[in-house]
């Protein structure tokens, strides 16, 4: 039974006046708790020819590779919160440039914001999250051991999107299964 943050008396699952779904009611105070999907940010980020991707070094998937993500803070807009996460997960330093496209997990509550960085300089170090952080030719994307379908999904919209300058946002299907694009063949790993 979850409990109340307010005034930690219990919750009961019921359906608030003018409401059409099942929530958390506090029992004491009456207070509903919503519960909405969370924001996750990530940024495909390039010196131009080469990417920085990041080696996991926390659960889940420890040891695949990822450009750097994570979920979005309090107080800070979502191109800022890219932003910080190729700080703290790469050692970079970005000017996030435009979106790749909105990556929609419905079955875990998140929605990805996928965004294409511009480096300012080759400088990178692996923060605590990460085991080592390289810069990697684009033709060199370890498409084996990437660490999630979005991760896989925003490398293959960055690539695609790599010659148009006039590059018009993806959307995921909206069961969740998005429908990946073929690789170009000859990155196929
Ligand atoms: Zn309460």
């Amino acid at each position: 039974m979850k409990h109340c943050p307010a005034c930690g008396a219990p919750t009961h699952l019921r359906i608030p006046p003018g409401d059409n779904r099942e929530r958390a009611v506090c029992s004491s105070c009456s207070v509903v708790h919503y519960e909405n999907p969370r924001i996750v940010v990530g940024a495909v980020c390039h010196t131009g020819d080469r990417l920085a991707l990041c080696r996991r070094a926390i659960p889940p998937r420890i040891g695949y590779w990822t450009f750097p993500a994570g979920f979005l803070e309090m107080g800070e807009t979502a191109e800022e919160g890219a932003a910080r996460e190729a700080r703290e997960e790469a050692g970079v330093e970005v000017v996030v440039e435009r979106l790749l496209g909105v990556y929609s997990v419905p079955g875990r509550g998140q929605v990805h914001l996928l965004y294409e960085a511009r480096m300012l300089g080759e400088a990178h170090e692996a923060g605590e999250e990460s085991l080592e952080v390289v810069l990697r030719p684009w033709v060199d994307i370890p498409w084996g051991d990437l660490a999630f379908p979005s991760i896989r999904w925003g490398l293959q919209l960055a690539l695609e999107a790599r010659d148009q300058p006039g590059w018009v946002p993806r959307m995921t299907a909206a069961a969740g299964a998005p429908d990946l694009p073929a690789l170009p063949g000859d990155l196929q790993s």
